[in-house]
């Protein structure tokens, strides 16, 4: 508690602002202010501090109660900054207790602000989940393979220890959370023919908690990247292929994508719009089995643009050939 300091003016809040008045201005100023919104921003960090010290004596009664009559006393009898060192705590001290349910109600906001689940920081129990999304590419998400991820991770403070003080002041390494914010790696094995939105557990890579140094889990769910030609429907590939309308007359064999590679596949002759080939086994594996889905190869007959006289005399002659009843089913 620093008395020169006008806390009510930092929270942007009347001297005679109300307990909820003051929560809703920390709140909105700590998220604005925090470090992890604004990276290597010195001054929002500083400012971040001083809302975070203004807060911890305006929320609560008895410093709040102090800190007005300091002020007063301080301001009516000639006060000069003297007798109260920088950043030193006021002549009341705080408890231990005092900056467990400090923690906690920092640890309530940083919850909601990023997200994270299990809202209260709880410095005795077991670390949250953190839960991250890993975008990964089709083709990898179909044969499998090893990944390395980047996440934040809060962490005990090494400063503090988690207690989030250093002597009787707040630890200015954490802001007096107990908790660090750093950035951790790990690598992940993706299986082969993972599907979309699939979890993978990391144990003890979540949060870590100061006091019963029991971390929480990683959770990372497997995002798939879609594909420039594939689809995926459970563990069958499904791909487009257009053929010529003289292909699809008189058959052809075409040459078509795999996820093992180009394979050749016959189509059948007056083969319309729509008709699906299958490629046995050709599809995506169970995860632990050796089963593999299948490949559909879904043609579309392209009609030829050409509008030369030549080509719609052509068409002329070729439609005598056609079936005059092909809507019949209709009558
Ligand atoms: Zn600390």
């Amino acid at each position: 508690m620093d008395p020169r300091k006008n806390y009510y003016e930092i929270l942007g809040v009347p001297e005679n602002a109300s307990t909820e008045e003051i929560r809703k201005a920390f709140r909105r100023l700590a998220k604005k202010h925090h470090p992890d919104v604004n990276p290597g921003d010195r001054t929002a960090e500083a400012r971040f501090k001083e809302v975070n010290e203004a807060h911890e004596v305006l929320r609560d009664r008895k410093k709040r109660e102090e800190y007005d009559g300091i002020r007063k006393g301080a301001f009516s009898g000639g006060f000069r900054g003297g007798p109260f060192g920088a950043g030193d705590a006021g002549p009341a001290g705080f408890s231990p207790g005092g900056a467990r349910a400090e923690a906690f109600d920092l640890g309530d906001l940083f919850g909601n602000l990023f997200g994270g689940e299990g809202a209260g920081f709880h410095p005795r129990g077991r670390g949250s989940d953190i839960h991250v999304e890993l975008p990964v590419d089709f083709l990898d998400m179909v044969r499998g393979g090893i990944r390395e991820i980047r996440f934040h991770r809060p962490r005990t403070c090494a400063q503090c220890g988690g207690t989030g003080r250093t002597g009787r002041r707040g630890c200015p390494a954490c802001f007096g959370r107990g908790v660090t914010e750093t950035e951790d790696r790990v690598k992940i094995k993706i299986p082969a023919g993972a599907r979309d939105g699939a979890t993978i557990r990391v144990p003890s890579k979540g949060e870590e908690r100061p006091a019963s140094g029991e971390s929480g889990d990683l959770v990372v769910e497997l995002r798939m990247l879609s594909h420039p030609y594939f689809r995926r429907e459970g563990n069958d590939i499904l791909l487009d292929a257009p053929i010529r309308f003289s292909e699809a007359v008189k058959g052809a064999r075409i040459q078509v994508p795999t996820i093992d590679g180009p394979v050749t596949v016959t189509v059948p002759p007056g083969s319309a719009s729509g008709r699906k080939l299958r490629l046995k086994g050709k599809g995506v594996r169970t995860p632990g089995t050796v089963d593999r889905g299948d490949q559909y190869v879904i043609l579309h007959v392209a009609v030829p643009k050409d509008r030369s006289e030549e080509f719609l005399s052509l068409v002329e002659r070729i439609a005598a050939y056609e079936d005059p009843d092909l809507r019949g089913q209709w009558n």
